[in-house]
């Protein structure tokens, strides 16, 4: 077990011991190998064996089930993902239904399979608050994404905004102003999730090899560290460790579509009945603060807090998921979560661990058969891969098998060469250099935004120019 998961609450929860599976050390045919056994190449191998059981399917995973992103993650299992609006926009009528309902499925679609398969990942259909709880700009900035949303197409049965008594009866944050409700969210417990789904699909009859690193893959071989397998269609399922395993030919460098950036979490200690009257979540919603850096946050099913916030990018890509204990990244954390609820003054924080996720260049995840190059490729979510990797997963499920199916003719799916539908990152310095500018504009846009007394025409100036970059991100 790598000391970095070691760091993580979702490891001291897990209420088993993590064990490996052995590794390849001889060489093997397959219908099809997936190099990373997370979420990702999970569902694709689940969707396949349960579509087409004669397939002969093993994933490969330089450490085991969940020591990528799917066992670090915030436990939000989101009926929406980063982009989705792409897919959305230029709809209407029945057709932009469909997509919605398509883009809203994977929380009834795992609830299902969970109890299908007597998984218990402390699943909760729980909904989600996104909050503005720190300054009177968040409350004007939600009420317009709210405005947004409906604008889209969306309706009460989707968002709602929640004010005075109501909000206060869901969550009690230190400045609470307003919410943007939304029902389409599970709580989860991600570790649980991932391992248990590799379970399954293990004894669906899928091989899958622990402590297997891949070294290179392309034109229909896999080659890891002690053994190759020869496939017809390898899927590469990495997400943010796309850039370290390099391909061959035609898709040697999948890496400069994917922009892998760290995200951290901290967990408090359990918390009593009467803490938990002092910040609600009774119903284990999932929540968030309306700011422009992204936070997130859960209520464990043992009564913690879990509150995490999208970190840094490191130059060249490189992913990372260890993290020093005492570090100035966690300490912003608490004092973040203790501005929210100040009740959680003198909580100890037990735990802090991280992880690498992956931005695609258009912001949006894509699901692609490059059937020439023999690659079936999903990923892109940008830090909202629990729920989007079951529905890109089933999305690749169908494009390999060449099915005519409402998720193989879904705006995400593509049968064509991934090069025609990617866009790649600017090399370096240029990816270091944006990354930083974006964050220390949306720093200070912050900044400014907390001091009451602040410069108005600096909030405009800081606020304009956030935007403009927002909206150059998307
Ligand atoms: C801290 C954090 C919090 C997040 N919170 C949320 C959230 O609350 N909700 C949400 O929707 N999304 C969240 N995300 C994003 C979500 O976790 C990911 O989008 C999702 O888990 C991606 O799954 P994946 O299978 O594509 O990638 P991963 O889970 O990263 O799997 C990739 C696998 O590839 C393996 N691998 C790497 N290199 C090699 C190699 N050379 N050979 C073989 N195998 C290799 C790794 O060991 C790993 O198991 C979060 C991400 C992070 C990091």
């Amino acid at each position: 077990m790598s000391a970095s998961l070691h760091q993580s609450l979702w490891f001291d929860t897990l209420g088993e011991p993590l064990t490996y599976r052995a590794s390849l050390n001889q060489d093997i045919n397959a219908d099809v190998a997936i190099i990373g056994a997370g979420y990702t190449g999970l569902w694709t191998a689940y969707y396949l064996k349960q579509k087409a059981p004669q397939l002969n399917i093993v994933i490969v995973d330089a450490q085991c089930a969940g020591e990528g992103a799917s066992g670090r993650n915030g436990g939000w299992l989101m009926g929406s993902f980063v982009g989705d609006s792409h897919y959305l926009a230029g709809q209407s009528g029945e057709a932009f239904q469909q997509t919605k309902q398509l883009i809203q499925s994977p929380i009834a679609e795992v609830e299902n399979i969970l109890s299908r398969h007597q998984l218990d990942c402390d699943f909760v259909h729980s909904g989600n608050l996104r909050v503005a709880a720190r300054y009177p700009e968040q409350l004007a900035a939600l009420r317009q994404e709210f405005n947004d949303l409906y604008a889209q197409g969306y309706d009460e049965t989707d968002f709602r905004f929640i004010q005075g008594d109501e909000l206060a009866a869901s969550i009690k944050m230190r400045a609470g102003q307003g919410a943007i409700y939304t029902p389409h969210c599970a709580t989860i417990h991600p570790l649980k999730l991932v391992r248990g789904l590799a379970n399954i699909v293990e004894s669906m009859g899928v091989g899958l090899y622990d402590n297997t690193k891949v070294v290179g893959f392309g034109d229909g071989l896999v080659r890891c560290e002690n053994a190759s397998i020869r496939a017809d269609i390898i899927v590469p399922a990495l997400e943010g460790y796309q850039g370290e395993v390099h391909g061959q030919g035609e898709v040697s460098s999948l890496g400069r579509y994917t922009l892998p950036v760290q995200s951290l979490l901290i967990a408090t200690e359990p918390l009593d009945d009467s803490q938990w009257q002092l910040i609600g979540l009774s119903h284990r919603a999932t929540f968030s603060d309306a700011a422009r850096q992204v936070t997130y946050g859960q209520r464990t099913l043992d009564g913690r807090l879990v509150f995490g916030a999208r970190g840094g990018y490191r130059y060249g890509g490189k992913t990372q998921t260890a993290f020093e204990p005492n570090s100035e990244a966690f300490r912003w954390r608490s004092d973040l979560l203790v501005d929210l609820f100040p009740s959680l003054k003198s909580i100890q924080i037990t735990h802090g661990w991280g992880g690498t996720l992956a931005m695609a260049r258009r912001f949006a995840p894509h699901a692609i058969f490059d059937k020439r190059n023999g690659i079936a490729l999903a990923g892109g979510y940008g830090g909202e891969g629990v729920g989007a990797s079951n529905l890109f997963g089933r999305t690749l499920s169908d494009l390999i098998l060449e099915r005519d199916s409402q998720l193989a003719r879904s705006p995400w799916a593509h049968v064509s060469e991934v090069k025609a539908v990617l866009k790649p990152w600017e090399p370096e310095p240029f990816r270091w250099l944006s990354y930083q500018l974006i964050n220390r504009v949306f720093s200070w846009e912050e900044r400014l935004c907390q001091q009451a007394s602040g410069s108005s025409l600096q909030k405009c100036v800081a606020t304009a120019l956030a935007k403009r970059l927002e909206a150059l991100m998307h």
